[in-house]
C-alpha cells in the first residue's frame, strides 16, 4: 500500500519506499479580490510502482497541489510553503534550472486535453523523440527509434509510419496514447495524470486506463491520478486522498474508503455517483450547495456550511473548530467512530445500493 501521511504539518521523514513525500504544503495566490488559499496545510506520500487516487470537485485544489509538485506555478503571484520532497530533494526550494531536469526526465504529466500539450506544428514522433534527446543525449536516429518503440508500446498501428503524422492526423484516443508515450518516454519516476481520460468515451478510456496500469507494472512508475470519478478511481488507485476546500478530509486504502467511507463529504460523493443496475427512476443525491470560496473559506469545517450532519455535533463545534486529519487511515472530522459508522450504515449505505 502507498504509505499515507502522518497528522497534517507534521514534518515526518520520507518513507523507504517514498519516492515523493509532501509535507504541510500551503499555496496561495495573490488575486485583485485578495489572498486564494488554494492548498492549506496538504501531506501526502507516493511509492514508486504505486498509484494515489486524489478526488474531490473543481476547486478542491488537486490540481494547483500537483501544478505545484511540477513547478509550474506562477513564481510572481504564488507563494507556496512546505517541503515537496522528491527522493528526499526540495522542490520548493529548488532553482527552475533543476525543476527544469526534472520535468519529463523524473516527473511527467498527462493532461485531460492533449492537444494542450501537443504542438500542432510539430510530428508526433517529434514530440516524443525531443525530451529523450534532451534528457539522455541520445542522437537524432536513437531518439526516433524509440519514439517508434513507445508508439508501438501504447498500442499506435503503424508505428514506423505514423510517427510522421501530426497530432491533427490522429484520433482523439490516439492523441491521449501519444502524449501518454511522450510522458513515459525518459522512463519517469512519478507520473502525474490529471483527469486524463474524461474527455474520452468509455471504450477508450478502458484501453488507456489499462495501458497506464500495464506501463506501470513494467517502469514501476508511481502514480498521482487526479479525478472527480470515483468509478475510475477505484480501478486505478491503491490509496486515496479526498480533498476538499485544498485540504485532505479523508484518506487511506481505495479498497477503505470506498467500502466504509467516514467522511460526509466522501458520503456525498458516493451517494451523487450514478450507479450501474440502479432503478432508474431514483433520483441521484447531489451535494447541496457549492463548494466554498477559497478566498473567504468558511470557519471551522469548511464543509460545514454544506453537511447535513451538523446537528450530531454537540455544541458549535462545526462552525467554529476545525477537524485535523489524524495519522493513517482517518477523516477530518468532528463525528465520533462509533457515530461515523452508525450513520453510513443506517443513512449512507442503503443510498449506495
Ligand atoms: Fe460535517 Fe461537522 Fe464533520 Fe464537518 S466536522 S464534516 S461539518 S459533521
Amino acid at each position: 500500500m502507498t504509505t499515507l501521511t502522518k497528522t497534517e504539518g507534521e514534518k515526518a521523514p520520507t518513507g523507504p519506499d517514498s519516492f515523493l513525500s509532501v509535507r504541510d504544503l500551503r499555496v496561495r495566490f495573490s488575486t485583485e479580490d485578495g489572498i486564494v488559499k488554494a492548498v492549506d496545510g496538504l501531506s501526502f506520500d507516493v511509492e514508486r510502482g504505486k498509484t494515489l487516487g486524489i478526488v474531490g470537485e473543481s476547486g478542491s485544489g488537486k490540481s494547483v497541489t500537483n501544478l505545484t509538485v511540477l513547478g509550474l506555478h506562477n513564481p510572481k503571484s504564488t507563494t507556496v510553503e512546505g517541503e515537496i520532497l522528491l527522493e528526499g530533494r526540495d522542490l520548493v526550494t529548488a532553482p527552475e534550472k533543476e525543476l527544469e531536469k526534472l520535468r519529463g526526465n523524473k516527473v511527467a504529466m498527462i493532461f485531460q486535453d492533449p492537444l494542450t500539450a501537443l504542438s500542432p506544428y510539430y510530428t508526433v514522433g517529434r514530440q516524443i523523440a525531443e525530451p529523450y534527446m534532451k534528457h539522455t543525449g541520445a542522437s537524432k536516429k536513437e531518439a526516433r527509434a524509440r519514439a517508434i518503440e513507445m508508439l508501438t508500446k501504447v498500442g499506435i498501428p503503424q508505428p514506423e509510419s505514423r510517427v510522421d503524422d501530426y497530432p491533427h492526423q490522429f484520433s482523439g484516443g490516439m492523441r491521449q496514447r501519444a502524449m501518454i508515450a511522450m510522458a513515459l518516454v525518459c522512463d519517469p519516476d512519478l507520473l502525474i495524470a490529471d483527469e486524463p481520460t474524461t474527455a474520452l468515451d468509455v471504450t477508450v478510456q478502458a484501453q488507456i486506463l489499462d495501458l497506464l496500469k500495464d506501463l506501470q507494472q513494467e517502469f514501476g512508475t508511481g502514480i498521482i491520478f487526479i479525478t472527480h470519478d470515483l468509478g475510475v478511481i477505484s480501478d486505478m488507485a491503491d490509496d486515496l486522498l479526498v480533498m476538499y476546500s485544498g485540504r485532505a478530509v479523508e484518506r487511506g486504502s481505495v479498497r477503505e474508503v470506498l467500502r466504509q467511507p467516514k467522511h460526509p463529504y466522501t458520503w456525498g460523493l458516493l451517494s451523487s455517483m450514478p450507479r450501474l443496475g440502479a432503478d432508474v427512476s431514483q433520483a441521484l443525491n447531489p451535494i447541496p450547495g457549492s463548494p466554498p470560496s477559497l478566498l473567504n473559506p468558511p470557519s471551522g469545517c469548511p464543509f460545514h456550511p454544506r453537511c447535513a450532519f451538523t446537528g450530531e455535533v454537540p455544541g458549535d463545534r462545526c462552525s467554529t473548530e476545525r477537524p485535523s486529519l489524524g495519522e493513517g487511515r482517518a477523516a477530518a472530522c468532528h463525528l465520533t467512530a462509533e457515530q461515523k459508522q452508525s450513520i453510513f450504515i443506517d443513512t449512507i449505505q442503503p443510498r449506495l445500493r
